[in-house]
């Protein structure tokens, strides 16, 4: 007998907003995505392991760094 088993992490886009980027200082759209990580079990998600976490991806250069949780509030596309 054998169990496979694992780690999923998914992303969801929460919110698009055009304000400055902390990187390239660009005035471009920033995604707010959050990431969900659960345990699986033959494949099929379960639980998850660890609290989401939120980032944000530059339109512009791309760049992707952590949002804090909570500040960024946007309507959902
Ligand atoms: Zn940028």
């Amino acid at each position: 007998m054998f169990l496979l088993f694992g780690l999923r992490s998914k992303d969801y886009l929460i919110s698009v907003t055009t304000m400055i980027c902390e990187v390239c200082g660009w005035n471009a759209p920033q995604t707010l995505i959050r990431r969900t990580t659960k345990f699986t079990l033959f494949f099929v998600p379960l639980f998850p392991v660890r609290p989401s976490r939120q980032f944000l991806s530059c339109g512009h250069c791309q760049a992707y760094r952590p949002a804090p949780t909570g500040t960024y509030q946007g309507t959902t596309p």
